[in-house]
């Protein structure tokens, strides 16, 4: 039988180190270039892993890059510009701080809900609902 402390202990020893505002448990982009185009290998299976629609984290990146781009059969985005791997991530942060985190717990484990045009943030840990601005 474990003590109360010794599950504390575990559970604070596997908590993010560098803080809530850190998604690690989140896999990055595999982005690779192929000739003039960038090819995120993964997209789908990122995507996937947020609840989002790959559709969305799309349309969210082209606007930001300013570039076009599509989606493939496999739902992974190939961006008809170069782009570099550093860029695509720190992108994709930012979608993930606006558009995944949860303001109110931190937690990354939230859905998409859109009502019309009022997008909203429903957390499936705190249960926190907030409404962000349409990408
Ligand atoms: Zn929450």
């Amino acid at each position: 039988m474990l003590r109360y402390e010794d599950l504390l202990d575990r559970l604070y020893s596997r908590l993010p180190t560098k803080g809530p505002t850190q998604p690690i448990e989140l896999p990055q982009l595999d982005v690779v270039h192929v000739g003039l185009h960038t090819h995120i290998k993964n997209f789908k299976e990122v995507c996937d892993r947020i609840r989002r629609e790959p559709r969305i984290v799309m349309r969210y990146l082209l606007k930001e890059l300013a570039a076009k781009g599509s989606l493939d059969d496999s739902n992974n985005l190939t961006i008809f510009s170069r782009i570099s791997s550093q860029t695509l991530n720190t992108l994709f942060n930012r979608f993930l701080m606006s558009y995944v985190r949860c303001s109110t717990c931190g937690s990354f484990d939230t859905i998409l809900k859109k009502q019309g045009k009022v997008w909203i943030i429903s957390c499936l840990a705190c249960g926190a609902e907030t409404p962000v601005k349409p990408v």
